[in-house]
């Protein structure tokens, strides 16, 4: 990929432009727990975006897209916004880094990246976080710090893309280290390192093709159900800010006062957050099998209390299962996309080949399968 981006900037520019580059994500374990306050577990990947870059001495951006055989120019004012979509991930970072009192001026790039796009791994938060990182050290001398950079992508999205995203995804992309997942409170945004070597597994992403259209809407009423929970709990116990503040306890104490669907809601909210803190516990002592084990429940959470996963996702579930794989669920928010699996070395092959055959048997098309190794983030090459 780098000599294929460098070439083309040479062809175009007529010199060498300076290397970064990014990472998709993965979320080992904390599913919508994000808008509860509560933790989520991410890690970079090894699939990402890389350009090449080199300001031009104009108050013009001219962009190629490898991938999409595309330039873009813009100029660097709010009233520039481009019309190719892929060139608005790119101009917001530079109007949101503009808006922070940084500073960006004109620049020529050629990127390109293997981020699968729409399959959950956050190409977009790749995209965005090679160029907030690429500004920050060409213009502003690294002085932006970096949850600030996250921030960027994060408004980007907002303000520029549409899309109405939590933090986690740039946060990954940004912070990302090579064998290590990042726990991050999404309420106080205090964050940890912890070791991710799960020597003798592989980290499997079987992606099973599907968006069911129920998303955005179920997605509004989990919250709402969150939130009619953490209100009642908090009659009761003024400090709970957030459901993730609730103790099991005092989610029992209010059983009779929400409903049957809201407390099955909240459980799995509950359960979640203490979910992640045991995985860390489990890779703090190298326990793979407990790891893997909190993903089932994870995936029986998902699909039995919060109800967001859907029959292609519950079938590779329980492949996963029957196949003695060490742990499986639904990533994402749910109705669709990717299970993301520990797997074994020894089981991997025959766990691929049964997953693709038996998947594409029942559903008519076959999923896509990803090998993912925790990689390092946003970086300068
Ligand atoms: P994802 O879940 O992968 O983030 P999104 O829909 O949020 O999916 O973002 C995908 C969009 O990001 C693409 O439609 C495109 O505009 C941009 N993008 C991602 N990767 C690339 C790439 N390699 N080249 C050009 N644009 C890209
Ligand atoms: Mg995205």
């Amino acid at each position: 990929m780098k000599a294929k981006i460098q070439e083309k900037f040479e062809s175009l520019f007529g010199e060498e432009g300076i290397l970064y580059a990014s990472a998709g994500r993965i979320n080992l374990i904390g599913e919508h727990t994000d808008y509860n306050g509560g933790y989520v577990f991410p890690g970079a990947i090894n699939f990402g975006i890389m350009t090449a870059i080199k300001p031009n001495g104009t108050d013009k951006v001219k962009v190629y897209s490898l991938d999409f055989d595309q330039v873009s120019e813009f100029g660097l004012k709010e009233e520039d916004k481009p019309k190719e979509a892929w060139a608005c991930y790119v101009f917001g970072v530079c109007r949101e880094t503009i808006k922070r009192g940084g500073k960006v001026e004109g620049f020529n790039a050629v990127f390109a990246g293997d981020v699968p796009l729409g399959a959950g791994l956050s190409s977009s938060a790749a995209l965005e976080s090679t160029f907030a990182f690429a500004i920050n050290d060409l213009f502003n001398d690294n002085k932006i710090e970096k949850f600030e950079l996250a921030k960027i992508g994060q408004s980007t999205e907002h303000n520029y893309c549409g899309v109405k995203c939590g933090i986690m995804d740039q946060f990954a992309s940004i912070f990302g280290k090579e064998g290590s997942l990042i726990r991050l409170n999404c309420k106080t945004g205090e964050y940890k390192y912890f070791p991710f070597h799960p020597k003798g597994y592989k980290l499997v992403l079987i992606d099973s093709c599907v968006k069911h259209e129920l998303a955005s809407s179920a997605y509004n009423k989990r919250r709402e159900s969150c939130e009619r929970a953490a209100a009642a709990i908090r009659k009761n116990h003024p400090e709970v800010e957030f459901l993730s503040d609730a103790k099991r306890l005092w989610l029992d104490e209010v059983r009779s006062e929400i409903t049957e669907e809201d407390f099955l809601r909240a459980e799995y909210v509950i359960g979640e957050v203490q979910r992640v803190l045991d995985v860390c516990d489990a890779l703090e002592r190298d326990d793979y099998e407990t790891v893997g084990e909190m993903m089932y429940q994870t995936h029986f959470g998902l699909s039995r209390l919060y109800e967001v996963s859907c029959e292609e996702l519950d079938f590779l579930n329980k492949l996963a299962r029957k196949m003695d794989v060490s742990g499986s669920r639904v990533m994402g928010g749910g109705f669709g996309g990717c299970t993301i699996n520990l797997v074994k070395e020894e089981l991997y092959d025959n766990f691929i080949k049964a997953a693709v055959e038996k998947f594409t048997q029942k559903f008519g098309h076959a999923p896509k399968v990803y090998d993912v190794v925790i990689s390092d983030g946003a970086r300068k090459l």
